[in-house]
C-alpha cells in the first residue's frame, strides 16, 4: 500500500489545487514541477493532486470544452512559428492555449530540440496563453507521461485548447497521437519529406496534414498537397466518418492559419456527434493505464530477486543456442510469478 497516495492533501497541496481552479498559472506551474519531479514523495503527492482536479479535466467534466490537438514535424519545418500564430489567432477569439511539448531528444541525447531555444515570445506574454517548456530526462514513456499529466492539469485551470508538439523523432508521434483528440503532421512541400512519413507510418497518424512554408514555393505547395492527398486516399482512415485533409499554410505569413482553425472544430463536431470523441478520450485514458501497468511490471520483474538470480545463466544459454527463448522466458516467468503472484482460479 506504501506507494498509495494519502487520502487527502496537504495543506499547501489543498492551496495548490484551489489555485489551479482559480486559474492561477503560479499554481498551474507548481503543480506540473511537482508531476516532472522524479521524487517519490513528490510523486504520490503530484497524483493525490491529480486525483483531486480529474473531476474538473478533459477527461470528464469539460470534455465537451477543450481541444487536444497534436501537432508533429521534424524540426525547422515552422512548428513554433505556426502554434504561435495559432496560439494568436485563437486567445485573440477569446480562447484560452496551452502548449506543452514531448521531446525525445530531451531523453534520447540529453538534448532538447524544442526547449533550448526562446519560443513563441508574443504568445508566451498573453495572460491567457501558457507554454511550457518540454520536461526533460527520463524515458520517452516517462517524458510522455508527465506531458500527459500536465495536459488534464491544464484543463483543470481552464486552457480549453491544449497544443502537444513534438518532433519526428521515436515513438513520439506515437505517443502523442495516443493523448490528443486530433493528430496534425506539418509537413515542408518537398516530396522526400513526404515519402519519408509515409514510411514511417506517420501519415497514417494523421488526422489532417500541413505543408507550411507555401508562401515560398506556391506551386510546390501545391503538388505536394495534390500527391498527399491521393497517398491518403489510399490508406485506410483513422475513423469511418473523417477523411483526413491536406492544407497548405504560411506560419510566417500568417496565411491558412483560420482554414486551419476551421477544419479542427469541424473534426470535432464531427466527432462529437457521432460520439467518437469522447469514446476516444476514454480508450486513451485506459491504453495509458495499461502502458503503465506494462512499464511497471517490467521494472518489478527485472528487479525481482529470483529473475536476477536466474536471469544471467538462462541468458547466456539462449545466446549459445542451448535453451529455447520461449522457455527460458517461461522459466523467468515462473521465478516470478513465485513470490510476487497467487495464481488466478482458471
Ligand atoms: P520548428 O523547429 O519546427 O519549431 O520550426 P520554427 O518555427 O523554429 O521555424 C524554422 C524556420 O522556418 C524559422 O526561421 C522560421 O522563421 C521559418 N518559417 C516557419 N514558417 C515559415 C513559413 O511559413 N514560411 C517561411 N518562408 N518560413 C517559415
Amino acid at each position: 500500500m506504501s506507494n498509495l497516495p494519502e487520502p487527502g492533501l496537504t495543506a499547501a497541496d489543498a492551496e495548490l489545487v484551489a489555485g489551479i481552479l482559480a486559474r492561477q498559472r503560479r499554481s498551474l506551474a507548481k503543480a506540473i514541477t511537482l508531476i516532472e519531479s522524479t521524487r517519490h514523495d513528490h510523486q504520490a503527492r503530484a497524483q493525490a493532486l491529480l486525483e483531486k482536479l480529474m473531476p474538473y479535466s478533459g477527461q470528464t467534466g469539460q470534455c465537451d470544452k477543450c481541444i487536444r490537438v497534436g501537432i508533429s514535424g521534424v524540426p525547422g519545418v515552422g512548428k513554433s512559428t505556426f502554434i504561435e500564430a495559432l496560439g494568436m489567432h485563437l486567445v485573440e477569439q477569446g480562447r484560452r492555449v496551452a502548449v506543452l511539448a514531448v521531446d525525445p531528444s530531451s531523453s534520447l541525447s540529453g538534448g532538447a530540440i524544442l526547449g533550448d531555444k526562446t519560443r513563441m515570445e508574443r504568445l508566451s506574454q498573453r495572460e491567457d496563453a501558457y507554454i511550457r517548456p518540454t520536461p526533460t530526462g527520463g524515458s520517452l514513456g516517462g517524458v510522455a507521461e508527465k506531458t500527459r499529466e500536465a495536459m488534464l492539469l491544464c484543463e483543470a485551470a481552464g486552457f480549453e485548447v491544449i497544443i502537444v508538439e513534438t518532433v519526428g523523432v521515436g515513438q513520439s508521434e506515437t505517443s502523442v497521437a495516443g493523448m490528443t483528440d486530433v493528430f496534425v503532421l506539418m509537413q515542408l512541400p518537398n516530396v522526400g519529406d513526404d515519402l519519408q512519413a509515409i514510411k514511417k507510418g506517420i501519415v497514417e497518424l494523421a488526422d489532417l496534414v500541413l505543408f507550411n512554408k507555401a508562401d515560398l514555393d506556391p506551386q510546390g505547395a501545391e503538388n505536394a498537397a495534390l500527391q498527399m492527398g491521393s497517398a491518403l486516399h489510399l490508406l485506410r482512415p483513422n475513423s469511418p466518418h473523417w477523411q483526413p485533409r491536406v492544407l497548405k499554410v504560411s506560419a510566417t505569413q500568417e496565411q491558412g492559419i483560420a482554414v486551419f482553425w476551421q477544419a479542427i472544430e469541424e473534426y470535432c463536431k464531427t466527432m462529437r456527434d457521432t460520439g467518437e470523441f469522447s469514446a476516444k478520450r476514454r480508450r486513451q485514458a485506459l491504453a495509458w493505464m495499461w502502458t503503465l501497468i506494462e512499464s511497471g511490471l517490467h521494472g518489478r520483474f527485472r528487479k525481482h530477486p529470483s529473475v536476477r538470480r536466474e536471469l544471467p545463466a538462462l541468458a547466456t544459454a539462449v545466446e549459445a543456442g542451448e535453451l529455447p527463448p520461449a522457455l527460458a522466458a517461461e522459466r523467468l516467468l515462473d521465478c516470478f510469478k513465485e513470490q510476487n503472484l497467487e495464481p488466478l482460479a482458471e
